[in-house]
């Protein structure tokens, strides 16, 4: 493999997908789209943010070998190609998957190499405001996101790299400084 498998993990809300978005840009990196059984929201697409699909489809592929990991993840099933994945990397590509932490553990067993990058809030309050100020989400649903959050937190410590997101080019930058050092 000549590219480097970057993993970005962190607790939900602390803003992993805007960084990943923001990495699509450079071509570099291939950002893996994943499989999810989730419902679209409303400024997401299909192929671009996930590939939505139903959960008879996502057991075929489980059936099919087809993932490199999968998780559930509030009630939603999540998984990542493995075929794009391996055929970036031997390209030559870095490939940065953005998902959560039981899947970043799987990865590290299956790519050893692999970098884990663990995405903190710059700090506990400042998470809670960004979970609380989803308009969408009723009372009981943030308390449980929160609760959640609070226990990915404690997963950082399993991870090669911690970065705090202070700013989304920081944090960028930091990632694409990982991926293209020299051992
Ligand atoms: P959301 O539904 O908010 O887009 O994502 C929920 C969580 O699932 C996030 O922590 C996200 O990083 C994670 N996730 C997204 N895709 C995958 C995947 O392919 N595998 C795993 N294990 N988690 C994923």
């Amino acid at each position: 493999m000549k590219g480097k498998l970057i993993v970005l993990s962190g607790p939900g809300g602390v803003g992993k997908s805007t960084i990943s978005k923001e990495l699509r840009k450079d071509d570099r990196f291939l950002v893996s789209v994943s499989y999810t059984t989730r419902k679209a929201r409303e400024n997401e697409f299909e192929g671009s943010d996930y590939h939505f699909i139903n959960e008879r489809e996502f057991d075929e592929l489980i059936a099919k070998n087809a993932f490199l990991e999968y998780a559930e993840f509030a009630g939603s099933k999540y998984g990542t190609p493995r075929n794009s994945v391996e055929s970036a990397l031997k390209s030559g590509k870095h490939v940065l998957l953005e998902i959560e932490i039981t899947g970043a553990r799987q990865v590290r067993e299956r790519f050893p190499s692999a970098i884990l990058v663990f995405l903190m809030p710059p700090s506990w309050a400042e998470l809670k405001a960004r979970i609380s100020a989803r308009g969408t989400d009723h009372p009981e649903r943030i308390a449980a996101r929160l609760e959640l959050a609070q226990s990915e937190m404690a997963a950082a410590v399993e991870f090669d790299h911690t970065l705090i997101n202070h700013r989304v080019d920081e944090v960028v930058n930091g990632l694409v400084a990982l991926a293209t050092a020299v051992e």
